[in-house]
């Protein structure tokens, strides 16, 4: 059932928490993103334990302050504890969600008193952001899939790999995926390093080389965390399928494109992709969600229409997400010269052949089963034109496919993107960080957004 929209998406819903009244604020209240936060230096007097947060302005409330004062008493069982702690939260259920999102934004309305009146409970727990840094849960991911949902990817990819054949037949029938590693799946902010391995050969026929990633690139993705699962041998329908997603975050697949390009075929990315992936620290749930659907891409004529199993008129309705998304980058020099990161990209997530209500569909189709904390990738979000391509293999590279006439230039044909300092970059340098950032705005309804994700580029280890 598609969630509808009620008075926690009022846009005059102001609350009493200042920042989140700004417009440009990604957490108003009609936000509300969970996160796991600790405190930086904690006083003798204060937990130092991390905690399940809700992110507000520049603000975190503490969850389990509000539960032991039994602020959540009568929106769930003081006992529940799916609310006690961030690695729980997949497991609740839709109308718990719904209950403590509705609480929450009553007790932060400038219309209630209940807590604001109360000096020592606010002070507790509501923690300034300077004071905070987010953590993610050990354990908290349980598996990881990885799809590859955008048609301009997946064809200025293939174009790039497989001239003739950029698109295989299966892609317009399946939305193509791979399963992952949910233990390196990092928080934001987390260094990562740039991995060593057997780069494809210079020339056709050739001996592969070994040694630090030499095409090193990051993806531009959206994250669904699953909610509740299916039984082992169970499938999720089409139309239950967003009622197993607890909401979206950032994700960052790292990928090195040497590596991939000698690995993937024939069963996919392995080493090119598995030593890293990171998420933003806030999972927007997909009830804050409601104002922005928007309806599945459209098919071309002459597309085929997926099968019934991944068809409903829900889902062409409203299974896109209109969710603006956009690529950041800072060298080290441009730290050091104090200039702000650039804009690389700005695309939206609308521009997704396939949903993600149809890859939780199509991922348990067979019976797999999916379980509360499985993280699902969207594949990279590229759009149309090329300042809306979401890695820089397609940023850099001269083919244009979907220009008429197209453009399909082979691989080696790449432009480099010059930084304010007048560095070049084809792919990632190290000390360079990027941050993707990802932000809803709709007439009639409050801006919201995802925060930041994160990640500095540190130099192989030496082999
Ligand atoms: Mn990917």
């Amino acid at each position: 059932m598609p969630y509808t929209i009620d008075e926690t998406h009022d846009p005059s819903l102001e609350s009493w928490v200042e920042s989140a009244n700004d417009p440009n604020t990604d957490f108003p209240i009609q936000n509300l993103p969970f996160c796991e936060f600790e405190l930086i230096d904690p006083r003798d007097d204060e937990d130092e334990r991390p905690r399940l947060g809700i992110r507000l302005g520049d603000s975190f409330i503490d969850v389990e302050i509000l539960r032991e004062a039994r602020l959540l008493d009568g929106a769930i069982d003081h006992d529940e504890i799916h609310f006690w702690n961030f690695h729980n939260v997949p497991y609740a259920s839709r109308e718990e969600l719904s209950a403590v999102r509705q609480r929450i934004a009553q007790l932060f309305s400038t219309a209630s008193d209940a807590l604001r009146s109360n000096e020592w409970l606010t002070k507790a727990g509501v923690i300034p952001a300077s004071r905070v840094r987010n953590t993610l849960p050990e354990g908290m991911i349980g598996d990881y899939t990885d799809f590859y949902a955008s048609l301009y990817h997946a064809t200025n990819v293939g174009s790039m790999f497989r001239p003739d054949n950029p698109l295989l037949p299966n892609y317009k029938h399946i939305p193509i995926g791979y399963h992952g590693r949910a233990s390196s799946v990092v928080a934001s902010g987390t260094p990562v390093r740039r991995p060593v391995g057997q780069q494809a050969p210079a020339e056709e026929g050739g001996s592969p080389s070994f040694g630090p990633c030499k095409l090193f690139d990051y993806e531009l993705e959206m994250g669904a965390i699953i909610a509740r699962g299916n039984e082992l041998g169970e499938s999720i329908s089409i139309a239950d399928a967003e009622d197993h997603i607890l909401g979206l975050c950032l994700l960052n697949d790292w990928s090195a494109r040497d590596l991939q390009k000698w690995e993937y075929q024939p069963l996919g990315p392995f080493l090119a992709k598995n030593f890293a992936t990171t998420v933003s620290p806030y999972i927007v749930t997909m009830e804050a969600l409601a104002p922005f659907r928007c309806p599945a891409q459209e098919r071309a004529a002459g597309d085929p229409q997926p099968l019934p199993y991944m068809d409903s008129d829900d889902n062409r309705a409203s299974g896109g997400f209109d969710i603006t998304l956009e690529v950041h980058l800072s060298s080290q020099q441009m730290r050091d010269k104090g200039i702000d990161p650039v804009r690389l990209t700005r695309g939206n997530f609308k521009d997704m052949y396939w949903t993600f209500a149809q890859m939780v569909a199509h991922h348990s189709v067979n019976g797999c089963n999916l379980q509360p904390g499985d993280l699902l990738g969207s594949g990279t979000v590229s759009g149309p034109t090329r300042d809306s391509r979401g890695a820089m293999i397609e940023l850099t590279w001269d083919g244009d496919p979907f220009s008429d006439p197209p453009v399909v230039a082979p691989g080696t044909q790449r432009t480099p993107i010059t930084l304010p300092t007048g560095e070049e970059r084809k792919f990632l340098a190290d000390g360079d960080e990027v941050i993707l950032k990802g932000y809803c705005e709709r007439d009639g309804y409050r801006r919201i957004g995802f925060g930041e994700c994160r990640g500095i580029v540190t130099p192989a280890r030496s082999v």
